[in-house]
């Protein structure tokens, strides 16, 4: 069992050791939080160290000090589970940098405050960059801002990791208020169409113009429900899925085995996905974490696979063991 708020980082010689991740709002961190990290680490034997969502980390724990370390930082973990909103990365933007257009900080800790750890169909990074500059890397975030002399541009469906793609520039030129509008629609929109993948996945599917033409025909016209649902699905013809639809070796009525792919599992059984997340694999909206066979992230994660085989086996066809 995972310990509670922490991420199983190394297997060595089986011993297993853990890292936790605070919340740090924008990457904001008082002077005293930070002399606090320092002693925790200092007394746990931990190692800090930097994270690419702004915030600090403390690994190379042990479980059973994992209770003991939350207590003593008396602070909130960045992340609740896998596929929620899991960063908001902002820029110092016009309020500390000469170089910025608008304020990203403000515009960032309100998405932090309205969507951080919220759940969605697939894990959500949010970047919010005060110029074009673009130095919270908003281009490449599933919802990104950029702010310009006429106000803030927004893009959908970057992503970087295994399986990068640039965002999709979506719309120019948004007051403040219009910008968290328009991210308010994005975010519903997602939720109630999109099967487990990142928005870029979820537009690839149905086609950019389709998800630009719902999300801004709700934009423009805020009073008619024209955001299109699961049953007005989309007029364009669907393009292929590049992981989680695509054909794989799993059939229906079929065992799962330990060399089964996971894509292919929660494709053909997408009643396994709360036992898979019960084990502690949560990357279920991750390209690269579904593309591999069950007993390859089991041994990531630590877990013995045939429990897990055994377990997913149980809630497939009749909840029957095949
Ligand atoms: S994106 Fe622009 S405003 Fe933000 S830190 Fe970079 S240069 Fe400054």
């Amino acid at each position: 069992m995972l310990p509670k708020g922490a991420n199983l980082q190394k297997i060595r010689n089986g011993n297993k050791t853990y890292a936790v991740t605070p919340h740090l709002p924008g990457g904001f961190v008082k002077p005293d939080v930070l002399e606090n990290y320092a002693y925790v680490a200092r007394k746990y034997g931990g190692t800090l160290k930097l994270t690419s969502a702004q915030r600090i980390m403390i690994t190379g724990l042990k479980a059973e000090d994992i209770d003991g370390v939350w207590a003593d930082l008396d602070m909130q973990p960045a992340m609740g589970f896998a596929n929620c909103v899991r960063s908001v990365k902002v820029c110092p933007g016009n309020a500390f940098c000469k170089r910025g257009k608008q304020d990203s900080v403000k515009l960032g800790l309100e998405l932090d405050r309205r969507y951080i750890k919220k759940e969605m169909p697939s894990r959500m990074k949010l970047g919010v960059s005060g110029c074009p500059n673009s130095c919270a890397e908003a281009i490449i975030k599933d919802i990104g801002v950029i702010g310009t002399d006429e106000g803030w541009d927004v893009y959908v469906g970057g992503s970087a990791g295994s399986h990068p793609r640039l965002g999709d520039k979506l719309i120019t030129g948004l007051d403040y208020d219009d910008t968290l509008r328009i991210i308010d629609i994005i975010v519903g929109y997602y939720k109630k169409n999109a099967d487990i993948e990142r928005i870029g996945q979820f537009i690839d599917r149905i086609g950019f113009a389709k998800f630009r033409g719902d999300v801004l025909a709700a934009f423009n016209n805020p009073s008619a429900a024209t955001v299109q649902t699961r049953q007005n699905p989309p007029a364009e013809p669907e393009r292929p899925v590049t992981w989680a639809a695509a054909e794989g070796k799993l059939v229906s009525g079929e065992a799962i085995a330990a060399d089964s792919v996971i894509a292919d599992i929660i494709r053909v059984y997408p009643q396994t996905i709360p036992v898979l997340r019960g084990f502690g694999m949560g990357c279920l909206g991750c390209p690269s974490a579904t593309g591999e066979a069950l007993k390859k992230a089991a041994d990531i994660h630590g877990i013995n696979v045939d429990e897990l085989v055994e377990s997913l086996n149980k809630v497939t066809v009749g909840g029957e063991v095949q």
